[in-house]
């Protein structure tokens, strides 16, 4: 699992919420031929760029401007144009810098370019020198372009030593043409604009919460759900312990605030509308009655439902499920969240023949992995709320499917998974060339990743559940929701 010591909540940016006018900039700077105008071009993918103008036109006639896309990320991004003549004619002429100073003032970030493959020359000092005297409030990052013929090792030593000189920190190797290191560049870029976005509130977005999946004081909301009779009241005090149900209902409070909130090691966990159901336990017996188990809405507010089935009931019918457990189950995991199902009153069942315990031990896997094919190895743990034995084996599990439901895999460890993968199977569109250039993770809560395909088709169905098997496998995502888009690139 990734560890990145991380303690406090990381904020994910949607960036394809962000209004255009809003998006942070990045200018290319560099001199020429150093590959701006080809990197500008893979950026904004030409045909579906958007390009559009600014106020002032004699800035739209020097300064090339579009949408940049870049995974899950979007930026404006400049082609500095009229920063090379002022640069590569040895002195700054008065309308460039005057140009190129309001250009400036509006841009957060910068990628200077150099060309690897003929190492620094003079004019590149020039541009560096340049940029800091006229941006040094610009993050700039170097990029080493025209890499795709250097091997790594290539990389790492002479050609970067050389430019790290250039005093604007670690350089990383792209190739313009062939695509290679976006997905570094990505990963640097990420969360500079992630925090430049983060730190001005006038800009509108979708926010997420990413909830280190280390951190103990995450509030896990839980939603334990099921049929009356089945055991959710006497499985909650287990929970509760002492503490019981610590927040009762107050002057103010709608029903959907009463919670009831407890610690299991240090963690904090609230249950979400146990009210509900707590006042009507014991009331309602209708037989599999959907009216006192969480509503949709409800579910989406759990980050984990964990459904309580009976276990003699189980015995009894030689069937697991009945049909509203089945629909509450579906729903759960088609809105995303940790299922985890419990089978209660296995005390019971130890009063019988050993066979029968073992059954119902072997059929509720089973039937679960029937009524959701998509997900499996959904937990099922077996209990008796009764005895009190169920709070470890319950909370281990839900503690468990929540921190996996939270995880985040970095762009450039999903990238190295990828090529193993791509290795392992014999894809179904090599014959029409359609592979994944790269996979990135844009959500946690469930894990949500994009895969994207080069070539004209989308990879078929058989490939996809082979991709989403192996990263279940390779992750240890087994037993929750997991998503994978696909979106071609040419
Ligand atoms: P600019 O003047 O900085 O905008 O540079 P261009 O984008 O016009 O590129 C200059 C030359 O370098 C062109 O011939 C490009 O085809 C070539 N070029 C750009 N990027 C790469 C790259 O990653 N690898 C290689 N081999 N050539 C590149
Ligand atoms: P709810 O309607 O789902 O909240 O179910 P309750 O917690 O009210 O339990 C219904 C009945 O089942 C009560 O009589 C409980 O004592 C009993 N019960 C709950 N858990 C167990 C268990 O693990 N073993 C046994 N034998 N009975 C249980």
């Amino acid at each position: 699992k990734e560890k990145n010591g991380n303690k406090k909540n990381k904020k994910v940016v949607d960036f394809t919420k962000i209004e255009i006018e809003h998006l942070p900039t990045v200018i290319l700077v560099g001199r020429p031929n150093v590959g701006k105008s080809a990197l500008y071009n893979r950026l904004i993918r030409r045909r579906e760029a958007l390009v559009y103008n600014t106020p002032d036109d004699h800035v739209t006639r020097d300064i090339r401007e579009g949408v940049a896309k870049l995974g899950d990320l979007r930026f404006r991004v400049l082609d500095s144009a009229g920063l090379e003549t002022a640069v590569s004619s040895g002195s700054v002429l008065g309308r460039t810098t005057e140009m190129t100073a309001g250009i400036l003032s509006r841009t957060q970030f910068a990628i200077f370019l150099i060309d690897v493959r003929v190492g620094l020359q003079p004019l590149d000092l020039e541009v560096g020198k340049w940029m800091r005297k006229n941006a040094p409030g610009i993050h700039t990052i170097l990029a080493m372009n025209k890499s795709e013929s250097l091997d790594d090792q290539g990389l790492l030593t002479s050609e970067s030593a050389e430019a790290y000189s250039l005093g604007f920190g670690d350089p990383i190797g792209i190739s313009a043409e062939t695509g290679l290191g976006m997905v570094d560049l990505y990963e640097v870029l990420r969360p500079l604009l992630e925090e430049y976005v983060l730190q001005n509130p006038s800009i509108k977005t979708d926010v997420a919460d990413c909830l280190d999946p280390e951190d103990v004081k995450t509030p896990l909301q839980l939603a334990i759900v099921g049929r009356p009779n089945v055991g959710k009241s006497t499985l909650l005090n287990a929970l509760l312990q002492e503490e019981r149900v610590l927040v009762g209902p107050e002057s103010g409070l709608t029903r959907d605030a009463i919670r009831a909130h407890f610690k299991f090691e240090d963690r904090s966990v609230y249950l979400v509308d146990t009210a509900g159901w707590l006042k009507r336990s014991g009331q309602e017996k209708g037989p599999g009655s959907l009216s006192i188990m969480q509503s949709r809405k409800n579910l989406m507010r759990a980050h984990v439902v964990a459904l309580v089935l009976d276990a003699e009931e189980i015995a009894n019918a030689r069937s697991s499920m009945k049909h509203a457990e089945v629909v509450i189950a579906r729903q759960a995991v088609e809105e995303g969240r940790g299922l985890v199902v419990i089978v209660n009153k296995m005390d019971l069942l130890r009063k019988k023949h050993k066979s029968i315990m073992q059954e119902v031990m072997q059929v509720v896997p089973n039937e679960i992995q029937t009524v959701i094919p998509q997900i499996s190895g959904i937990p099922v743990v077996f209990v008796s709320a009764l005895e009190g034995d169920g709070r470890l084996s319950v909370m281990n599990t839900v503690v468990d499917t929540y921190e996996k439901w939270c995880v985040r895999l970095t762009t450039a460890r999903l990238n190295r998974w990828l090529l193993k993968v791509m290795s392992r199977h014999s894809w179904k569109d090599q014959a029409t060339q359609s592979r994944i250039k790269y996979f990135t993770q844009v959500k946690a809560r469930p894990p949500t990743f994009v895969a994207f395909v080069k070539g004209k088709k989308q990879l078929s169905d058989t490939d996809m559940r082979f991709l989403k098997k192996s990263l279940k496998e390779d992750f240890e995502l087994g037993g929750i929701p997991i998503r994978i888009m696909q979106r071609l690139v040419s």
